[in-house]
């Protein structure tokens, strides 16, 4: 169809000339993005894909083995739990040698560093501007949630991040630089948690409003080094803090795990955020300690142009559970294969809910708050009467018998009761064999634990079989390099001398 000039009038904006910047923002933000694209490509052979139904997402564009790297990236921005700050490093999150004090901010006197390298390297990219602003958080709104705490936090460092004009954390000098952009790509659903979640929603209000505030102290302090022009308003703020989504974590904002799956903080990652979500993922996510990097490592056989996905949930629940968080946090329907045809799984899994779930959740509890030997032993036995005579009869993999397992394990553990941790832990295996993924971490990490016992028990041989499964698991999970691999391997080494 021909143009008329007066049509071509009529598509331009009422001021006429402004369509020509609009034209070259968009022109700029391609070139970015093609320059992302080619970088991802060039360094994992993944490509970034687009369709309507799935969004942005990333394709295998060559075949990967278990353990391979499918991608792994910086976070843009990253910040420690404020309930660890006196016990690690605020920028490493390393834990000092025993008898080794952190290194306190001499001005804030609130951040704490493991050395000065730490230090100056958190001093250099935000803290020269955050430190003035620490003991204001601190007083006004040290008695909030950490979670409200470490929002407030990261929006007002993406806030001097953009205003500094630091494009951030490049893996090395010729990699791909995150900036801006990256975070403004990155998908928010505003306008769904305005009208699902009324309250979620007004918290995020609440938390820009309180960063908005301390962003206004500190231009009343006018330092150096600072473009004000650049200054985002509060409604890209919110949309920011809508990117972190419900409960503030989402395949946005992510929390960071050590080797055992603890965790310690939270971290901005573009890049990891293009990856969608499925309920058989084929690929799981490693954090590197120190660096924070976001490694998302393959579990199983990933062929030229599939698809790769991860899982934003835990597993252990029921289709209906899963569907319904994924919509509530994530916004949308998940229509895997696992969702597709559910019957299955969900049969073996159990409901999780009504009577017997409350009994187990309250012998959870009972556990949860035993202090003494008596009253761990009084606990246990209250795990033990459900285990045999409420859940005799359900199979492995339910979810209820196996939260009852998994306390009975801990339990035995406290109290040195040996065999019964044992026979606990294998049932915590056997169960998460149906539920996870054949090479999933929390797999690997229960296989650790039941070859440890099975060892201290003098069982050396059973405890060498055990150990090399979960060491396989763990080789493909975990960086070799990681505490957890360099742990199994060690003690493998040991039992098998042992039995030798
Ligand atoms: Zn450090
Ligand atoms: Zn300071
Ligand atoms: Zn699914």
């Amino acid at each position: 169809m021909e143009m008329e000039e007066g049509d071509l009038q009529k598509l331009r904006s009422p001021h006429g000339s402004l369509s020509v910047p609009v034209v070259l923002v968009v022109a700029v933000l391609m070139d970015k993005f093609q320059h992302r694209d080619a970088y991802l490509e060039r360094s994992f052979s993944v490509g970034v894909r687009s369709t309507e139904n799935k969004g942005s997402h990333l394709v295998a564009l060559k075949a990967f083995r278990p353990g391979d790297t499918v991608l792994r990236s910086r976070p843009y921005a990253f910040e420690i739990f404020p309930e660890l700050r006196e016990e690690r490093c605020n920028e490493c999150f390393r834990r000092p040698a025993e008898g080794i004090s952190l290194l306190r901010c001499s001005s804030c006197k609130i951040t704490r560093y493991c050395g000065k390298e730490c230090q100056a390297r958190a001093w250099k990219r935000s803290h020269k501007y955050e430190c003035s602003l620490q003991r204001e958080l601190e007083d006004r709104f040290g008695s909030l949630p950490s979670s409200v705490y470490i929002d407030v936090t990261i929006i007002i460092r993406i806030a001097i991040l953009l205003m500094s004009g630091k494009a951030v954390n490049a893996m090395s000098s010729d990699d791909y630089v995150q900036d801006h952009d990256d975070v403004k790509a990155m998908i928010d659903h505003m306008a769904q948690m305005r009208k699902s979640n009324a309250q979620e929603f007004a918290g995020n209000q609440e938390i820009v409003r309180i960063a908005e505030h301390l962003l206004d102290m500190l231009q009343a302090r006018s330092p150096k080094g600072l473009d004000w022009s650049l200054k985002p308003t509060e409604e890209e703020l919110l949309k920011v803090l809508c990117k972190f989504a419900c409960n503030n974590f989402s395949h946005a904002a992510r929390q960071i795990w050590d080797d055992l799956i603890v965790s310690h903080g939270m971290g901005v990652y573009p890049l990891g955020a293009i990856l969608n979500h499925s309920c058989k993922p084929n690929c799981v996510i490693y954090y590197h300690p120190e660096t924070h990097e976001q490694e998302f490592r393959c579990i199983e056989d990933i062929q030229v142009g599939e698809d790769i996905c991860h899982s934003y949930i835990d597993l252990a629940a029921v289709s209906k559970t899963r569907k319904e968080k994924l919509q509530s946090t994530y916004y949308f329907d998940c229509d895997c294969q696992c969702c597709k045809f559910p019957e299955e799984l969900d049969n073996k899994l159990g409901a999780r809910d009504g009577k017997v779930t409350e009994k187990c959740d309250r012998a959870a509890e009972l556990l949860a708050a035993a202090g003494s030997r008596t009253e761990i032993e009084h606990a246990l036995s209250r795990l033990k009467d459900l285990d045999e005579n409420v859940l005799a009869d359900r199979g492995n993999v339910d979810l209820d018998r196996l939260s009852v397992k998994s306390k009975m394990l801990q339990a035995s553990i406290e109290l040195g009761m040996m065999d019964s941790a044992i026979r606990a832990c294998k049932q915590v295996v056997e169960g998460y064999r149906g539920i996870y993924p054949p090479l999933h971490p929390l797999l690997g990490l229960q296989l650790y634990t039941l070859g440890n016992l099975l060892f201290d028990d003098g069982r050396g041989e059973e405890a060498a079989d055990v150990l090399q499964e979960g060491q396989k698991i763990l080789l493909a999970t975990h960086d070799r390099r990681s505490t957890m691999v360099q742990g199994i391997t060690e003690l493998l080494a040991e039992a098998r001398k042992v039995h030798r």
